[in-house]
């Protein structure tokens, strides 16, 4: 193991869209697949314990409307609606196990991921994907499974993204110290709350995504960049 500079972030926290995969995966990919496969998906798997209690759920929410024609409409409308992400994750999950889906992450992300790990650097991811959804994402990489290079899965349960405590809660639960935590992000108000936790941050504007380059922190197109621009080693 190589010893990190002194000073150096310790630990990389990590949001996906923009950041690791591209934001077209979950518009143009994820979400289309849901809305395609799912009511085969209930059909076949309508006996589930958990389907049908995320379909209880629909028709409560929804009543006198059957609940795949409501789920269609949350599709429609992108409506971020518990028993819709359950299903859709069910959904999600077949079609990783069926190799139909694939994250393509970009291509400089697992190079650096590997190399700040074999470095002695705590990875751990921050996103709105939901803690099943992030371990699907890392589960089932072009390069395969690559879960085990991370040590800790966040999702939105810590709270909003653009909210300063949600990074001073995953700081704690993990047991870090807030200063010895680089957060990378495509968002800039991400980035706002998580310097005003006293982590250090990082924008990665990705031509790709067409990030829009902020003026409140640094900025790099890409993970090794980031890595260096803190001491830290960017590919092995
Ligand atoms: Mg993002």
């Amino acid at each position: 193991m190589q010893t990190l500079p002194q000073g150096a972030p310790r630990v990389v926290l990590l949001d996906i869209e923009g950041t690791t995969l591209p934001v077209s995966f979950v518009h143009d990919v994820l979400f289309p697949y849901a809305r395609t496969h799912l009511a085969l998906f209930l059909v076949q798997h309508g006996g589930d314990a958990t389907v049908q209690a995320a379909l209880a759920q629909t028709a409560e929410l929804a009543p006198g409307v059957p609940p795949l024609e409501q789920l269609e409409r949350w599709m429609d409308e992108d409506a971020k609606v518990a028993p819709l992400k359950t299903l859709q994750g069910l959904c999600w999950e077949k079609g990783y196990a069926r190799g139909e889906l694939v994250a393509a992450l970009y291509p400089d992300v697992l190079p650096c991921l590997r190399a700040l790990h074999a470095a002695g650097v705590a990875l751990a991811v921050y996103s709105s994907g939901s803690e099943a959804a992030q371990r699907l994402v890392y589960g089932y990489t072009a390069q395969g499974d690559v879960k085990a290079l991370f040590s800790g899965f966040y999702d939105l349960r810590m709270g909003g993204k653009k909210d300063a405590a949600s990074y001073s809660a995953i700081v704690a639960q993990a047991g870090w110290h807030a200063a010895d935590v680089l957060f990378l992000s495509d968002i800039e108000a991400e980035l706002d709350a998580a310097a005003q936790a006293g982590l250090r941050v990082c924008q990665i504007a990705r031509p790709e995504d067409g990030t829009v380059a902020g003026t409140r922190h640094p900025v790099t197109t890409s993970l090794p960049e980031a890595a260096r621009l803190f001491g830290l080693p960017g590919e092995g």
